[in-house]
Protein backbone atom coordinates (compact mmCIF):
# COMPACT_ATOMS: atom_id res chain seq x y z
CA UNK A 1 0.00 0.00 0.00
CA UNK A 2 1.73 3.43 -1.22
CA UNK A 3 0.18 6.52 0.60
CA UNK A 4 1.16 9.53 -2.14
CA UNK A 5 0.79 8.74 -5.86
CA UNK A 6 3.55 11.28 -7.24
CA UNK A 7 7.13 11.27 -7.91
CA UNK A 8 8.45 8.36 -5.21
CA UNK A 9 5.07 6.27 -5.54
CA UNK A 10 5.07 5.85 -8.83
CA UNK A 11 8.41 4.72 -9.03
CA UNK A 12 7.68 2.27 -6.26
CA UNK A 13 5.15 1.13 -7.78
CA UNK A 14 6.85 0.55 -11.06
CA UNK A 15 10.03 -0.64 -10.05
CA UNK A 16 8.18 -3.41 -8.08
CA UNK A 17 6.67 -4.70 -11.19
CA UNK A 18 9.81 -4.15 -12.77
CA UNK A 19 11.73 -6.36 -11.10
CA UNK A 20 8.86 -8.88 -10.68
CA UNK A 21 7.34 -8.20 -7.66
CA UNK A 22 3.60 -10.27 -7.76
CA UNK A 23 1.85 -9.41 -4.58
CA UNK A 24 -0.64 -6.58 -4.94
CA UNK A 25 0.14 -3.10 -5.13
CA UNK A 26 -1.93 -0.19 -4.09
CA UNK A 27 -1.14 3.38 -5.18
CA UNK A 28 -3.49 6.39 -3.17
CA UNK A 29 -3.22 9.56 -4.15
CA UNK A 30 -5.22 12.79 -2.99
CA UNK A 31 -4.91 14.13 -6.74
CA UNK A 32 -6.92 13.78 -9.61
CA UNK A 33 -4.27 13.24 -12.20
CA UNK A 34 -2.44 10.11 -12.81
CA UNK A 35 1.08 10.17 -11.03
CA UNK A 36 3.13 13.49 -12.67
CA UNK A 37 6.56 14.78 -12.88
CA UNK A 38 6.45 18.67 -10.94
CA UNK A 39 9.67 19.58 -12.52
CA UNK A 40 8.34 20.92 -15.80
CA UNK A 41 5.55 22.92 -13.68
CA UNK A 42 7.82 25.83 -13.16
CA UNK A 43 9.95 25.38 -16.41
CA UNK A 44 8.25 24.33 -19.27
CA UNK A 45 4.44 24.29 -18.60
CA UNK A 46 5.14 28.07 -18.08
CA UNK A 47 6.16 28.76 -21.10
CA UNK A 48 4.65 26.04 -23.59
CA UNK A 49 0.98 26.91 -22.89
CA UNK A 50 0.33 23.67 -21.35
CA UNK A 51 1.41 21.81 -24.43
CA UNK A 52 3.92 19.60 -22.33
CA UNK A 53 3.10 16.27 -21.15
CA UNK A 54 3.81 15.63 -17.70
CA UNK A 55 2.50 11.96 -16.80
CA UNK A 56 5.08 9.60 -15.25
CA UNK A 57 3.66 6.45 -17.21
CA UNK A 58 1.07 6.29 -19.93
CA UNK A 59 -2.58 6.30 -18.61
CA UNK A 60 -3.03 1.98 -19.46
CA UNK A 61 0.24 1.77 -17.53
CA UNK A 62 -1.61 0.67 -14.64
CA UNK A 63 -3.85 -1.56 -15.93
CA UNK A 64 -1.44 -3.74 -17.68
CA UNK A 65 0.69 -3.71 -15.01
CA UNK A 66 -1.74 -4.40 -12.54
CA UNK A 67 -1.30 -1.46 -9.66
CA UNK A 68 -4.62 -0.46 -8.46
CA UNK A 69 -4.45 3.75 -8.66
CA UNK A 70 -6.90 5.89 -5.98
CA UNK A 71 -7.80 9.15 -7.14
CA UNK A 72 -8.66 11.68 -5.76
CA UNK A 73 -8.68 9.75 -2.18
CA UNK A 74 -7.05 11.21 0.76
CA UNK A 75 -5.98 8.67 3.54
CA UNK A 76 -6.91 10.13 6.56
CA UNK A 77 -5.82 7.72 9.35
CA UNK A 78 -3.06 5.14 9.76
CA UNK A 79 -4.18 2.20 12.37
CA UNK A 80 -1.21 0.54 12.38
CA UNK A 81 -1.50 -1.70 14.94
CA UNK A 82 -4.82 -3.22 12.70
CA UNK A 83 -2.63 -2.39 9.35
CA UNK A 84 -4.85 -0.62 7.80
CA UNK A 85 -5.21 2.77 6.28
CA UNK A 86 -8.70 4.87 6.15
CA UNK A 87 -9.70 6.75 3.15
CA UNK A 88 -11.66 10.02 3.06
CA UNK A 89 -14.40 8.02 1.34
CA UNK A 90 -15.31 6.03 3.93
CA UNK A 91 -13.19 2.87 3.06
CA UNK A 92 -10.56 1.08 5.32
CA UNK A 93 -7.94 -1.10 2.95
CA UNK A 94 -5.64 -3.46 4.47
CA UNK A 95 -1.85 -3.38 4.20
CA UNK A 96 1.06 -5.99 4.39
CA UNK A 97 3.34 -3.29 4.43
CA UNK A 98 2.99 0.68 3.80
CA UNK A 99 4.68 3.22 2.08
CA UNK A 100 4.38 6.68 3.08
CA UNK A 101 5.06 8.62 -0.13
CA UNK A 102 3.09 11.92 0.57
CA UNK A 103 5.64 14.40 -0.30
CA UNK A 104 5.41 17.61 1.03
CA UNK A 105 3.34 21.10 0.43
CA UNK A 106 4.47 24.78 -0.08
CA UNK A 107 5.27 26.77 3.25
CA UNK A 108 2.41 28.96 3.92
CA UNK A 109 3.37 32.97 4.71
CA UNK A 110 1.47 34.05 7.58
CA UNK A 111 1.03 37.90 6.43
CA UNK A 112 -1.89 39.57 5.14
CA UNK A 113 -3.17 39.64 1.87
CA UNK A 114 -1.62 35.94 1.15
CA UNK A 115 -5.75 34.92 0.01
CA UNK A 116 -5.81 37.39 -2.30
CA UNK A 117 -6.85 36.43 -6.07
CA UNK A 118 -3.48 36.89 -7.91
CA UNK A 119 -1.70 35.38 -5.16
CA UNK A 120 -0.02 31.80 -5.94
CA UNK A 121 1.80 29.01 -4.98
CA UNK A 122 3.40 26.09 -7.11
CA UNK A 123 3.41 22.65 -6.50
CA UNK A 124 0.50 20.71 -8.30
CA UNK A 125 -0.49 21.39 -12.15
CA UNK A 126 -3.73 23.36 -11.41
CA UNK A 127 -0.97 25.67 -9.87
CA UNK A 128 1.01 25.75 -12.54
CA UNK A 129 -1.78 26.58 -15.02
CA UNK A 130 -3.06 29.13 -13.02
CA UNK A 131 0.47 31.35 -13.25
CA UNK A 132 0.72 30.72 -16.44
CA UNK A 133 -2.66 31.89 -17.31
CA UNK A 134 -2.09 34.87 -15.05
CA UNK A 135 1.27 35.51 -16.10
CA UNK A 136 0.24 35.66 -19.36
CA UNK A 137 -2.30 38.40 -18.60
CA UNK A 138 -0.04 40.48 -16.44
CA UNK A 139 2.31 43.19 -16.98
CA UNK A 140 4.23 42.40 -14.18
CA UNK A 141 4.51 40.31 -11.46
CA UNK A 142 6.60 39.72 -8.27
CA UNK A 143 8.30 36.30 -6.56
CA UNK A 144 8.80 36.01 -2.83
CA UNK A 145 11.40 33.97 -2.46
CA UNK A 146 14.72 34.00 -4.90
CA UNK A 147 15.09 29.86 -4.28
CA UNK A 148 14.60 27.47 -7.19
CA UNK A 149 11.15 27.65 -7.61
CA UNK A 150 11.32 31.00 -7.56
CA UNK A 151 13.64 31.94 -9.90
CA UNK A 152 12.68 29.18 -12.54
CA UNK A 153 8.98 31.21 -12.29
CA UNK A 154 11.10 34.14 -13.07
CA UNK A 155 13.04 32.98 -15.82
CA UNK A 156 9.59 31.79 -17.60
CA UNK A 157 7.98 35.10 -16.82
CA UNK A 158 10.75 36.98 -18.34
CA UNK A 159 10.63 35.05 -21.69
CA UNK A 160 7.02 35.74 -21.35
CA UNK A 161 7.74 39.74 -21.86
CA UNK A 162 6.28 40.02 -17.97
CA UNK A 163 8.09 42.62 -16.29
CA UNK A 164 9.26 40.48 -12.89
CA UNK A 165 10.66 41.69 -9.11
CA UNK A 166 12.09 39.05 -7.35
CA UNK A 167 11.90 39.42 -3.34
CA UNK A 168 14.54 37.67 -1.02
CA UNK A 169 15.38 38.15 2.60
CA UNK A 170 18.89 36.85 2.16
CA UNK A 171 21.78 38.75 0.59
CA UNK A 172 21.82 36.44 -2.77
CA UNK A 173 20.04 33.97 -4.71
CA UNK A 174 19.55 30.51 -4.20
CA UNK A 175 20.84 31.15 -0.44
CA UNK A 176 22.57 28.04 1.28
CA UNK A 177 21.34 25.76 -1.66
CA UNK A 178 24.45 26.76 -4.40
CA UNK A 179 27.75 28.02 -3.84
CA UNK A 180 28.54 32.13 -4.12
CA UNK A 181 29.93 31.90 -7.34
CA UNK A 182 27.20 30.40 -8.98
CA UNK A 183 24.60 32.08 -7.25
CA UNK A 184 26.63 35.37 -8.86
CA UNK A 185 26.21 33.95 -12.06
CA UNK A 186 22.24 33.25 -11.99
CA UNK A 187 21.72 36.30 -10.35
CA UNK A 188 23.80 38.43 -12.91
CA UNK A 189 22.15 36.50 -15.99
CA UNK A 190 18.33 37.45 -14.48
CA UNK A 191 19.20 40.93 -13.96
CA UNK A 192 20.39 40.97 -17.45
CA UNK A 193 17.20 39.76 -18.63
CA UNK A 194 15.17 42.05 -16.59
CA UNK A 195 14.68 40.87 -13.34
CA UNK A 196 14.78 43.09 -10.68
CA UNK A 197 15.97 42.09 -7.08
CA UNK A 198 14.99 43.70 -3.83
CA UNK A 199 17.61 41.73 -1.53
CA UNK A 200 17.54 41.57 2.47
CA UNK A 201 14.22 42.60 2.43
CA UNK A 202 10.81 40.73 3.50
CA UNK A 203 7.76 40.84 2.26
CA UNK A 204 5.29 42.12 5.13
CA UNK A 205 1.67 42.75 3.63
CA UNK A 206 0.46 41.91 0.20
CA UNK A 207 -2.55 44.57 -0.60
CA UNK A 208 -5.49 43.90 -2.67
CA UNK A 209 -7.97 46.18 -4.41
CA UNK A 210 -11.20 44.63 -5.12
CA UNK A 211 -10.30 41.20 -3.99
CA UNK A 212 -7.26 40.95 -6.36
CA UNK A 213 -3.15 41.49 -5.33
CA UNK A 214 -2.15 44.85 -6.63
CA UNK A 215 0.95 45.03 -4.66
CA UNK A 216 3.45 43.72 -2.29
CA UNK A 217 4.45 45.92 1.20
CA UNK A 218 7.87 45.21 2.50
CA UNK A 219 9.76 45.82 6.03
CA UNK A 220 11.53 48.36 4.48
CA UNK A 221 8.33 50.52 3.80
CA UNK A 222 9.11 49.51 -0.44
CA UNK A 223 5.85 48.93 -2.70
CA UNK A 224 5.87 46.49 -5.24
CA UNK A 225 3.45 46.37 -7.70
CA UNK A 226 2.28 43.54 -9.16
CA UNK A 227 -1.01 41.93 -11.17
CA UNK A 228 0.30 38.55 -9.62
CA UNK A 229 2.33 37.30 -6.47
CA UNK A 230 3.87 33.74 -6.53
CA UNK A 231 5.42 32.80 -3.24
CA UNK A 232 8.29 30.28 -3.29
CA UNK A 233 9.38 30.00 -0.22
CA UNK A 234 10.50 26.68 0.56
CA UNK A 235 8.01 23.51 1.55
CA UNK A 236 6.94 21.49 4.42
CA UNK A 237 7.12 17.71 4.22
CA UNK A 238 3.34 16.05 4.74
CA UNK A 239 3.59 14.44 8.01
CA UNK A 240 0.48 14.49 9.14
CA UNK A 241 -0.21 10.84 8.85
CA UNK A 242 3.20 9.74 10.62
CA UNK A 243 2.19 12.07 13.28
CA UNK A 244 -1.31 10.65 13.85
CA UNK A 245 -0.23 7.23 13.18
CA UNK A 246 2.25 7.26 16.27
CA UNK A 247 5.54 7.67 14.27
CA UNK A 248 8.70 9.19 14.91
CA UNK A 249 8.41 12.55 12.94
CA UNK A 250 11.06 15.37 13.13
CA UNK A 251 11.42 17.59 9.86
CA UNK A 252 9.87 14.56 7.96
CA UNK A 253 8.97 11.07 8.86
CA UNK A 254 11.57 9.72 10.20
CA UNK A 255 13.12 6.55 9.04
CA UNK A 256 16.45 4.25 9.53
CA UNK A 257 18.88 4.01 7.30
CA UNK A 258 16.91 1.72 5.23
CA UNK A 259 13.84 3.93 5.17
CA UNK A 260 12.06 1.73 7.85
CA UNK A 261 9.86 4.25 10.30
CA UNK A 262 9.71 3.06 13.98
CA UNK A 263 7.04 0.85 13.15
CA UNK A 264 8.72 -2.38 10.72
CA UNK A 265 5.59 -2.46 9.09
CA UNK A 266 5.64 1.12 7.48
CA UNK A 267 8.28 2.84 5.01
CA UNK A 268 8.69 6.54 4.03
CA UNK A 269 10.26 7.63 0.77
CA UNK A 270 10.56 11.32 -0.83
CA UNK A 271 9.93 14.95 0.20
CA UNK A 272 8.39 13.46 3.53
CA UNK A 273 11.20 11.19 4.64
CA UNK A 274 13.87 12.26 7.06
CA UNK A 275 16.74 9.65 6.67
CA UNK A 276 20.68 9.80 8.05
CA UNK A 277 22.51 10.56 4.92
CA UNK A 278 26.07 9.61 4.41
CA UNK A 279 26.54 12.54 2.30
CA UNK A 280 25.30 15.39 4.73
CA UNK A 281 25.75 16.10 8.12
CA UNK A 282 23.73 13.59 9.66
CA UNK A 283 19.61 13.35 9.24
CA UNK A 284 18.34 15.18 6.10
CA UNK A 285 15.62 15.39 4.34
CA UNK A 286 15.97 16.24 0.47
CA UNK A 287 13.03 17.43 -1.89
CA UNK A 288 14.60 16.02 -5.42
CA UNK A 289 13.52 13.74 -8.09
CA UNK A 290 17.02 11.50 -7.76
CA UNK A 291 15.91 11.45 -3.79
CA UNK A 292 12.53 10.14 -4.75
CA UNK A 293 13.35 7.74 -7.32
CA UNK A 294 16.10 5.88 -5.96
CA UNK A 295 14.86 6.04 -2.38
CA UNK A 296 11.57 3.90 -3.79
CA UNK A 297 14.59 1.33 -5.71
CA UNK A 298 15.72 0.96 -2.42
CA UNK A 299 12.22 0.05 -0.42
CA UNK A 300 11.66 -1.99 -3.55
CA UNK A 301 14.76 -3.79 -3.00
CA UNK A 302 13.91 -4.78 0.32
CA UNK A 303 10.04 -5.48 -0.28
CA UNK A 304 11.87 -8.25 -2.81
CA UNK A 305 14.59 -9.43 0.05
CA UNK A 306 17.64 -7.18 -0.85
CA UNK A 307 17.94 -5.54 2.25
CA UNK A 308 20.56 -2.99 1.51
CA UNK A 309 21.09 0.73 2.99
CA UNK A 310 20.31 3.94 1.29
CA UNK A 311 23.15 5.47 -0.30
CA UNK A 312 22.68 6.84 -3.08
CA UNK A 313 24.68 10.06 -4.52
CA UNK A 314 22.50 12.88 -4.41
CA UNK A 315 21.96 15.25 -7.02
CA UNK A 316 19.65 18.07 -8.31
CA UNK A 317 19.08 20.00 -11.20
CA UNK A 318 17.79 23.59 -12.03
CA UNK A 319 16.99 25.12 -15.63
CA UNK A 320 16.64 28.55 -16.16
CA UNK A 321 17.07 30.57 -19.42
CA UNK A 322 19.21 28.29 -20.79
CA UNK A 323 21.17 28.05 -17.69
CA UNK A 324 20.97 24.70 -16.60
CA UNK A 325 22.50 23.72 -13.76
CA UNK A 326 23.36 20.12 -12.18
CA UNK A 327 24.91 19.18 -8.28
CA UNK A 328 26.37 16.27 -7.70
CA UNK A 329 26.42 15.84 -3.59
CA UNK A 330 25.46 17.37 -0.47
CA UNK A 331 27.36 21.01 -0.87
CA UNK A 332 25.97 22.55 1.93
CA UNK A 333 28.56 23.97 4.78
CA UNK A 334 31.24 24.00 2.35
CA UNK A 335 33.90 25.93 3.04
CA UNK A 336 36.17 26.08 0.64
CA UNK A 337 35.34 26.94 -3.41
CA UNK A 338 37.27 26.19 -6.25
CA UNK A 339 36.41 28.07 -10.24
CA UNK A 340 36.85 25.21 -13.25
CA UNK A 341 36.45 27.22 -16.06
CA UNK A 342 35.83 25.53 -19.93
CA UNK A 343 36.64 28.42 -21.56
CA UNK A 344 32.67 28.75 -22.98
CA UNK A 345 30.17 30.95 -21.91
CA UNK A 346 28.33 30.25 -19.62
CA UNK A 347 29.52 27.02 -18.93
CA UNK A 348 31.87 26.03 -15.80
CA UNK A 349 32.40 24.15 -12.63
CA UNK A 350 32.47 24.63 -8.55
CA UNK A 351 33.56 22.03 -6.54
CA UNK A 352 33.03 22.28 -2.88
CA UNK A 353 34.82 21.18 0.24
CA UNK A 354 34.45 21.17 3.65
CA UNK A 355 37.38 21.00 6.05
CA UNK A 356 39.75 19.91 2.48
CA UNK A 357 37.32 17.06 1.95
CA UNK A 358 35.37 17.21 -1.28
CA UNK A 359 31.70 17.20 -0.96
CA UNK A 360 30.35 17.97 -4.47
CA UNK A 361 30.40 20.26 -7.67
CA UNK A 362 28.11 21.91 -9.45
CA UNK A 363 28.08 21.82 -13.30
CA UNK A 364 26.73 24.90 -15.22
CA UNK A 365 26.06 23.50 -18.97
CA UNK A 366 28.31 20.67 -18.51
CA UNK A 367 26.25 16.93 -18.43
CA UNK A 368 28.97 14.73 -18.93
CA UNK A 369 31.51 16.51 -16.38
CA UNK A 370 28.60 16.62 -13.48
CA UNK A 371 28.32 12.54 -14.80
CA UNK A 372 32.04 12.01 -14.03
CA UNK A 373 31.66 13.72 -10.44
CA UNK A 374 28.73 11.51 -9.39
CA UNK A 375 31.10 8.85 -10.46
CA UNK A 376 33.51 9.84 -8.54
CA UNK A 377 31.24 10.32 -5.41
CA UNK A 378 29.93 6.97 -6.15
CA UNK A 379 33.09 5.25 -6.16
CA UNK A 380 34.58 7.55 -3.19
CA UNK A 381 37.49 8.62 -4.73
CA UNK A 382 39.72 10.91 -2.76
CA UNK A 383 39.74 14.41 -4.70
CA UNK A 384 41.97 17.14 -3.20
CA UNK A 385 41.30 20.71 -3.85
CA UNK A 386 44.85 21.18 -5.11
CA UNK A 387 43.97 18.18 -7.60
CA UNK A 388 41.28 20.34 -8.82
CA UNK A 389 43.32 23.34 -8.84
CA UNK A 390 45.80 21.81 -11.21
CA UNK A 391 45.39 22.76 -14.90
CA UNK A 392 45.75 19.65 -16.46
CA UNK A 393 42.77 18.14 -13.95
CA UNK A 394 39.81 16.14 -15.84
CA UNK A 395 36.69 14.80 -13.53
CA UNK A 396 36.32 12.59 -16.65
CA UNK A 397 40.06 11.06 -16.07
CA UNK A 398 39.84 11.22 -12.52
CA UNK A 399 36.84 9.15 -11.95
CA UNK A 400 37.78 5.48 -12.17
P1 LIG B 1 5.16 14.34 -4.59
O1 LIG B 1 5.61 14.19 -6.00
O2 LIG B 1 4.71 15.67 -4.14
O3 LIG B 1 3.97 13.30 -4.36
C1 LIG B 1 3.29 13.19 -3.13
C2 LIG B 1 1.84 12.92 -3.43
O4 LIG B 1 1.19 12.45 -2.26
C3 LIG B 1 1.08 14.18 -3.84
O5 LIG B 1 0.31 13.92 -4.99
C4 LIG B 1 0.19 14.45 -2.64
O6 LIG B 1 -0.96 15.16 -2.97
C5 LIG B 1 -0.08 13.04 -2.16
N1 LIG B 1 -0.56 12.90 -0.77
C6 LIG B 1 -0.04 13.50 0.32
N2 LIG B 1 -0.72 13.13 1.43
C7 LIG B 1 -1.67 12.25 1.02
C8 LIG B 1 -2.69 11.53 1.68
N3 LIG B 1 -2.87 11.60 3.02
N4 LIG B 1 -3.52 10.74 0.96
C9 LIG B 1 -3.36 10.63 -0.38
N5 LIG B 1 -2.41 11.30 -1.07
C10 LIG B 1 -1.58 12.10 -0.38
N6 LIG B 1 13.30 18.25 -8.26
C11 LIG B 1 14.44 18.12 -9.02
O7 LIG B 1 15.24 17.20 -8.75
N7 LIG B 1 14.69 18.98 -10.06
C12 LIG B 1 13.83 19.97 -10.40
O8 LIG B 1 14.09 20.73 -11.33
C13 LIG B 1 12.64 20.11 -9.64
N8 LIG B 1 11.73 21.05 -9.96
C14 LIG B 1 10.57 21.14 -9.25
C15 LIG B 1 9.62 22.09 -9.61
C16 LIG B 1 8.44 22.20 -8.91
C17 LIG B 1 7.42 23.22 -9.32
C18 LIG B 1 8.19 21.36 -7.78
C19 LIG B 1 6.91 21.50 -6.99
C20 LIG B 1 9.12 20.42 -7.41
C21 LIG B 1 10.32 20.29 -8.14
N9 LIG B 1 11.28 19.35 -7.80
C22 LIG B 1 12.42 19.22 -8.55
C23 LIG B 1 11.09 18.49 -6.62
C24 LIG B 1 10.49 17.13 -6.97
O9 LIG B 1 9.42 17.27 -7.86
C25 LIG B 1 10.04 16.47 -5.68
O10 LIG B 1 11.19 16.28 -4.88
C26 LIG B 1 9.33 15.15 -5.95
O11 LIG B 1 8.11 15.36 -6.59
C27 LIG B 1 9.11 14.41 -4.65
O12 LIG B 1 8.36 13.27 -4.88
P2 LIG B 1 7.35 12.72 -3.75
O13 LIG B 1 6.69 11.53 -4.35
O14 LIG B 1 8.06 12.63 -2.48
O15 LIG B 1 6.29 13.89 -3.58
Amino acid sequence: MIVGAGQAGHALASTLRRRGYADPITLVGDEEALPYQRPPLSKACLIDDGAVSVALGPAEYYETHDVTVLRGKTVIRVNAGEQRVELCSGEALPYQHLVLATGSVPRKLAIEGVDLDGVHMLRTLEHSSAIREGTQNADRIAVIGAGFIGLEVAAAARQAGTAVTVVEAQTAVMPRVVSQPMAHHFADRHSREGVEFVFEDVAERLVGENGRVVAIETRSGRRIDADVVVIGVGVEPRCELAVQAGLDVDNGVVVDHRLLTSDPHISAIGDCASFPSPWGAGRVRLESVQNAVDQAACVASRLLGDDGPYEAVPWFWTDQYDLKLKIAGDISGHDETIVVETGRPDSFSVYCFADGVFLGAESLNQVPEHMAVRRILKQKTALSADQVRDPEFSPKAHAR
